[in-house]
């Protein structure tokens, strides 16, 4: 009798089952709906996005789950499709003050140079053409004349990233051989550039002399041997010793090299060239006062303080790039056009004293004058319910320069306590912004948007989503 009725539960269930797997649509269905809600498609994706929808959907019949409405099944197959053909990189507002921000895309473009470009990029070109000889040409051959004549050093050559270079020229220079290197100096950039371990992989071996706090030039001396290759200096970037603390200049490295015909080599990260000295004297030397010293080889990035795109910039003595030329490596760290051509036009405008199509010149050229200004801008345009504040801030240059000295800086501060009124708190809006592309900063319970990375076109979004609040 209970098997019996048993027995009629599962039959009657698995009569509604089956009733559930008819309802699901039919694919051709779907599909034709989903063409005409989304009008222009990728086919095959929208039919590979419809069928796991389909599996998926079968499956959560199975397992006792609820029938679907057909437009809830093109509402959900729409959402996918859209999501998976969403772009990635978004454009956001830095409102940090940290110019040369590594999350935020290191340095940024003005629509000038990109004006300037746009035709080498859309039409063919030079890249690797010799238009004299109506032949092959050297890709290498574009960026020389413009660093040259900016830095009046012999050669130049320029690869994929900085952290390129630094492999290349350990590799080509010191396999097997040592290199001497300050204590103090093993640094780690960006959590996954340590010099010790690309010394490693390149094949050098790391000479460590002197302590963290204090290296010497006699440490340097009494460490080369005839297995030595290269004196190693490399810029601290994201940190500094303060109190007792020595280090050798790059300067002096050069006449030891010298003297014992080796190489001497500085690792710079950042680099900038002379008409910003007004930012960084005392702290950082120009590239041009380091060119001065007539090193061996030096390289930097070129989307940090120079404000172009992603690169290695290296250079030195003429006979030294030519061997990196050699190296077999260089084939798999070379730059694409599109770096060739912005750094290219970059280079130009620093050629023509045109600073002010270079963005990240352009932001740590700010006064203070006209921080304040800006500042007073945009306090006037937001809401008065947040009841906006002009601070002094300190802003960085990033880009692992001067890491211990802001420049000081205008910003507009939402305090916590004019918005507990609105029931937000400084977190809530800091996501909030986020939400809506803005990056701000939080200090003692208040949000601070930094003027030195704003621009005048940004202050319309952050005031729109402010105003969202409301
Ligand atoms: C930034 C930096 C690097 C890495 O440069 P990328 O261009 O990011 O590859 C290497 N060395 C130093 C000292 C740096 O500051």
């Amino acid at each position: 009798m209970q098997q019996e009725s048993q027995k009629d539960i599962q039959d009657h269930l698995r009569d509604s089952l089956q009733d559930s797997l008819q309802h699901i649509p039919k694919t051709d269905k779907l599909l034709n709906a989903l063409n005409a809600e989304l009008k222009m498609v990728n086919p095959s994706l929208l039919k590979r996005i419809t069928l796991e929808f389909l599996d998926a959907y079968r499956q959560e019949l199975l397992e006792g789950g609820v029938l679907l409405d057909f437009s809830t099944c093109v509402k959900r197959i729409v959402a996918t499709y859209q999501n998976a053909t969403q772009k990635s990189l978004k454009p956001l507002i830095n409102a940090t003050g940290i110019v040369v921000h590594t999350n935020l895309g290191r340095s940024i473009f003005s629509e000038e140079i990109l004006e300037e470009i746009k035709p080498i990029l859309t039409q063919y070109n030079n890249l690797e053409y010799n238009l004299q000889k109506g032949s092959r040409g050297e890709r290498y051959i574009h960026l020389q004349g413009q660093f040259k004549a900016l830095l009046g050093a012999e050669d130049v050559l320029v690869v994929n990233n900085n952290a390129a270079a630094v492999f290349l020229i350990l590799n080509t220079f010191a396999k097997g051989k040592e290199v001497i290197v300050s204590r103090g100096e093993l640094i780690e950039i960006g959590g996954s550039f340590r010099i010790p371990r690309v010394m490693e992989d390149s094949g050098a071996i790391l000479h460590e002399v002197g302590t963290t706090n204090k290296t010497h030039f006699k440490d340097y001396q009494e460490a080369i041997s005839e297995n030595s290759a290269m004196l190693f200096k490399a810029h601290k970037s994201n940190y500094a010793i303060e109190g007792f603390s020595e280090e050798v200049g790059f300067n002096e490295l050069v006449k030891l090299a010298r003297k014992y015909n080796l190489i001497d080599y500085y690792d710079l990260g950042s680099g900038y060239f002379s008409v910003l000295d007004s930012v960084f004297t005392g702290y950082e030397p120009s590239l041009e006062t380091i060119s001065a010293l007539n090193p061996s080889l030096v390289s930097f990035s070129g989307d940090k303080l120079i404000g172009g795109a992603q690169a290695g910039i290296i250079f030195g003595k003429k006979a030294l790039i030519d061997k990196l030329k050699q190296n077999q490596l260089l084939r798999m760290l070379r730059v694409d056009k599109f770096t060739i051509a912005a750094l290219e036009a970059t280079l130009s405008a620093y050629l023509k004293g045109n600073i002010k199509v270079i963005p990240t010149a352009q932001m740590l050229l700010r006064d203070k004058e006209s921080l304040h200004a800006l500042a007073q801008e945009l306090a006037a345009q937001i809401p008065p319910n947040f009841n906006p504040q002009i601070i002094a801030t300190k802003s960085y240059s990033g880009g692992g320069a001067m890491p211990s000295h802001y420049l000081e800086s205008f910003g507009v501060a939402i305090f916590a306590k004019d918005l507990s009124v609105l029931k937000l708190d400084e977190t809530k809006l800091e996501q909030h912004f986020r939400r809506y592309g803005i990056i701000a900063r939080l200090e003692n319970s208040a949000l601070i948007l930094d003027m030195r990375t704003l621009f005048k076109s940004d202050f319309t979004r952050i005031v729109e989503s402010l105003k969202a609040l409301l």
